[in-house]
């Protein structure tokens, strides 16, 4: 089977989600929420799920603890599409859970993310077979080593790469990966502190040194790019977010369409920006990414460039 996207990520988490909370509960306090979602979540499955909403081919390559929830977000994955055959559930391991709490004026986090047995950095088995039948592959710089990188482009398959911003990272293991992808896509804050710069222009042309493609995303101003030495800028949508959580995941798979499409830059920017822009309307990443009568809805200049299908 060919694939679009081949995403590798070492942790899906499964988020349990609590909305609607009227405070923060205080020492020995409990609280009650208006609502709860168990959702896949983490950056491999949140583009994933959002990748194939937008029509993709996509393959998850992770390892997913089986215990007690392992089965459940690996059902959720593949009812939405994805491409699960080489997402490895593992016995006697714990899945990595978050819990989030949201209320009106706050958001909190607690995450288990269940280190792999040994200390492993890298637990994922790559089946490079598998990879090799897409078009593109994305990670974050976390979850590849030099060497796999550097096979995977051997293969013709090109890279889209995210950061997380870890503070322990060293910001020289992300450059040293850089010049084997084609696509970079840090938010304003891990590309200015990765590059050092002080602004996102700024961070955008230093990283335009090492990467062919750099992509700085704004948030709620949308996001930038660099193209033949030139800055593109397209602005976000406007929204009310109810949860921002994932949206920079959602706002990839929107930039990989378009990249994989061939459209101009300005263009896969924009769908960028409706996809990053919608997910914050719902709890979580993968689950309120936006199908295509969505992203229509909002954005009918768009409608055109997706009827004419792929190039
Ligand atoms: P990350 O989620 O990776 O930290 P950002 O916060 O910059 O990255 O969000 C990614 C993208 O999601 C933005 O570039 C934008 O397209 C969209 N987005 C995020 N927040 C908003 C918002 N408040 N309003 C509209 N779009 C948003």
């Amino acid at each position: 089977m060919d694939l679009d996207v081949a995403v590798i990520s070492t942790t899906v988490f499964c988020d349990l989600v609590f909305t609607g909370v009227p405070a923060m509960p205080g020492p020995g306090q409990e609280v009650y929420s208006e609502g709860f979602a168990l959702c896949a979540g983490g950056l491999g499955a949140n583009s994933a799920i959002a990748l194939s909403r937008l029509g993709l081919k996509v393959g998850l390559i992770s390892r997913i603890g089986r215990w007690p929830l392992g089965e459940l977000i690996c059902g959720e994955l593949e009812r939405e599409g994805v491409n699960v055959s080489h997402v490895r559930l593992a016995d006697n391991e714990p899945t990595a859970v978050t819990v989030a709490i949201s209320s009106p004026h706050d958001r909190c986090f607690i995450s288990y993310p269940a280190p792999p047995p040994g200390g492993a950095a890298f637990n994922c088995d790559l089946d490079f077979g598998f990879i090799g039948q897409a078009r593109y592959v994305l990670v974050s710089a976390s979850d590849v080593t030099m060497e796999q990188l550097a096979r995977i482009r051997s293969m013709g398959v090109q890279v889209a790469l995210d950061v997380g911003w870890d503070a322990t990272q060293d910001p020289r293991r992300v450059f040293d990966l850089l010049p084997f992808a084609d696509l970079f896509m840090p938010n304003e804050l891990e590309a200015c502190r990765l590059t050092g710069a002080s602004d996102a222009r700024e961070a955008l042309a230093q990283l335009g040194r090492w990467v062919r493609r750099p992509v700085v995303k704004l948030g709620a101003r949308g996001a930038i790019a660099l193209h033949q030495g030139q800055v593109v800028e397209e602005r976000a949508i406007e929204v009310k977010p109810v949860d921002t959580t994932g949206a920079g995941d959602v706002f990839a798979a929107g930039l990989l369409y378009g990249c994989l499409n061939g459209w101009p830059i300005a263009r896969s920017l924009r769908l960028a920006n409706v996809c990053g822009g919608l997910s914050t309307r719902g709890i979580g990443g993968g689950r309120s990414a936006p199908r295509w009568d969505e992203i229509i809805e909002v954005a009918p200049d768009l409608h055109a460039a997706q009827k004419a299908g792929r190039v």
